[in-house]
């Protein structure tokens, strides 16, 4: 924090700082943004009704503060009867940039996690009809559970590893992160040409096949192999 900003001083109280656990470790990673990448599965992509493809990948963002610490509850969200999972491999990034090369990318990643693009899948739906923002479908309270990340110098950079979720025990989604078709360092250049990588900015990365629908009271479990677990409930 600069001088300016310790020294500014506010007509409420600040918010406090959004962040996710770090395994083994009692300090946690500030959460600045939260990127997500849409449809960067093949066989997701033809679940959602497209055509997989090489188009530059797309993007839409979730609060700082819509991330929930793995064990937690998620309240069953307002203004949906379809709330869908989206188990995602998760890039922590650690120190800033712009116009990064892709060869340079992964410099900028601090660590890896597991996180549930947690989907209101009815209002997405609706918002694509009407070429309206996914803001509502994506983007509310309690959206974005993250485990535990792990950093680089554990774990280094996983290019593959399987991928699963699980709903109360019965396996839903299984393949491996290789099938991504925009790569980690590709994802990480692509959102520095749009704006500046800070550290504290979370990429998930995106979901496999086999996404679905969740009821109250239903348990989430999940992994990526190589980086973690993650465990849910339905609140
Ligand atoms: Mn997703």
């Amino acid at each position: 924090m600069s001088d300016t900003a310790s020294t500014t001083r506010f007509v409420i109280p600040p918010p406090p700082v959004s962040s996710v656990a770090v395994q083994r470790a009692s300090a946690r990673f500030p959460v600045r943004r939260i990127f997500c990448v849409g449809r960067n599965y093949a066989a997701h992509a033809r679940e959602m009704g497209r055509d997989p493809d090489r188009e530059p990948p797309f993007f839409f963002t979730k609060p700082a503060d819509s991330v929930v610490d793995d064990g937690g509850i998620v309240p069953y969200p307002p203004q949906t009867g379809n709330l869908h999972y989206e188990i995602e491999l998760v890039v922590a990034i650690g120190t800033a940039g712009t116009d990064v090369p892709e060869e340079r990318a992964l410099d900028h990643v601090w660590g890896y996690g597991v996180g549930i693009d947690l989907t209101r899948r009815d209002l997405q739906s609706a918002a694509k009809e009407l070429g309206r923002p996914w803001d509502w479908a994506k983007g509310f309270d309690h959206s974005a559970p993250v485990a535990s990340l792990r950093p680089v110098s554990e774990i280094g950079h996983p290019a593959s590893g399987r991928i699963w979720l699980a709903v109360d025990g019965a396996l839903k989604q299984q393949s491996d992160i290789s099938e991504m078709i925009w790569k980690v360092p590709e994802i990480v250049a692509t959102v520095s040409r749009a704006v500046e990588l800070r550290p504290g900015d979370l990429i998930m990365t995106g979901t496999p096949e086999g996404v679905g629908p969740v009821e109250r009271g239903c348990v989430i479990t999940g992994g990526v192999e190589g980086v973690g677990d993650i465990r849910i409930a339905i609140g």
